[in-house]
C-alpha cells in the first residue's frame, strides 16, 4: 500500500534519515523499534505526510505523496490517514463523544460509532471530559478519533509511551482488534521490544538507517507480553 525509495531527511547539519527504502503491505501491523534519536518519528511523520523528505520519494499506491501540493496532501491525509500520538492531543473542553466525532470525515462513510466505542470500551465514558479520564482511557479516545473515518493507514507514534503496563497492553490489544475488525494497515513506533513482538513485522532503526527488518512468524498476543 506504501513504498519509499531512498528517503533522507536532515535537520540542520544532522542527517536523521540516511536512505530508507521500504515497502509496506496492506493490512499489516508493522512495529518500528529503535533507540531514542534513531529516526523513528521522523520516518513515521514522512510516511503520514506530516513532513517532507529531503530527497527520495513516498508512494501510496500509485500516488507520489512526497510530490503532492499542500491541498492534495491535505485531502489524502483526510481520506486515508489516522494518527495517534503519545500525548493524545484531545480537546479539553469537549466530551469523549465530541472528541471522537471530530475525527469524522464528511467525504466518506464512517465506522459505526457504537461498534467502535464498544470495541474500545468507551461506552461508559462518552459524556466525560478528558481531565476525568485515565491515560489509557484518553489514549483509547484518541484512537477512536483517529479511526472513526476508517483510514486505510493508521500511524501510531509511541502510542503507549505515556501508559502503564496494564493500559499499554490494553491499547496494543485494541489496535490488533481494530486491525482485524476493519482491515487497517498499522505502523507503530515503540521503545518496547515486547510490544514490537505483537506485530507481524519488526523494523529496527539505528542511526537513521534500517538495521533489521524481520517478518515475525509468531507474533505474541498483548496478554502474553512480559514486562520488567
Ligand atoms: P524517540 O525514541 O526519542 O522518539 P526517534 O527515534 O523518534 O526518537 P526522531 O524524533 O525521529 O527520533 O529524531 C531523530 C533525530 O532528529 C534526533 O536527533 C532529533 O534531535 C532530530 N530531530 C527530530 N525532529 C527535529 C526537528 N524538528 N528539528 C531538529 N531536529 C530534529
Ligand atoms: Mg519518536
Amino acid at each position: 500500500i506504501m513504498k519509499t525509495e531512498n528517503l533522507t531527511k536532515d535537520f540542520g547539519k544532522e542527517q536523521v534519515l540516511k536512505g530508507i527504502t521500504l515497502t509496506i503491505h496492506e493490512n499489516t501491523f508493522t512495529a518500528i523499534l529503535g533507540p531514542s534519536g534513531s529516526g523513528k518519528s521522523t520516518l513515521l511523520n514522512i510516511l503520514s505526510g506530516l513532513i517532507k523528505p529531503a530527497t527520495g520519494r513516498v508512494w501510496c499506491e500509485n500516488t507520489i505523496i512526497s510530490d503532492l501540493s499542500e491541498k492534495q496532501l491535505a485531502s489524502w491525509k483526510r481520506m486515508d490517514v489516522g494518527n495517534v500520538f503519545q500525548n493524545y492531543l484531545l480537546l479539553d473542553n469537549l466530551t469523549v463523544q465530541e472528541n471522537i466525532k471530530i475525527g469524522i470525515c464528511p467525504h466518506k462513510p464512517s465506522l459505526s460509532f457504537d461498534r467502535l466505542v464498544r470495541i474500545l470500551q468507551l461506552e461508559e465514558l462518552l459524556n466525560k471530559f478528558p481531565a476525568e479520564l485515565s491515560g489509557g482511557q484518553q489514549q483509547r479516545t484518541s484512537i477512536a478519533r483517529a479511526v472513526i473515518k476508517s483510514p486505510r493507514l493508521l500511524f501510531c507514534d509511541e502510542a503507549t509511551g505515556s501508559l502503564d503496563e496494564e493500559n499499554s497492553k490494553n491499547v496494543v490489544e485494541l489496535l490488533h482488534s481494530l486491525q482485524s475488525a476493519f482491515g487497517m494497515t498499522i505502523l507503530f513506533t515503540t521503545h518496547n521490544p515486547q510490544i514490537a513482538k505483537t506485530a507481524d513485522r519488526i523494523i529496527t532503526m539505528k542511526n537513521g538507517m534500517i538495521q533489521s527488518d524481520i517478518q515475525n512468524e509468531h507474533p505474541i498476543t498483548a496478554g502474553n507480553m512480559v514486562w520488567g
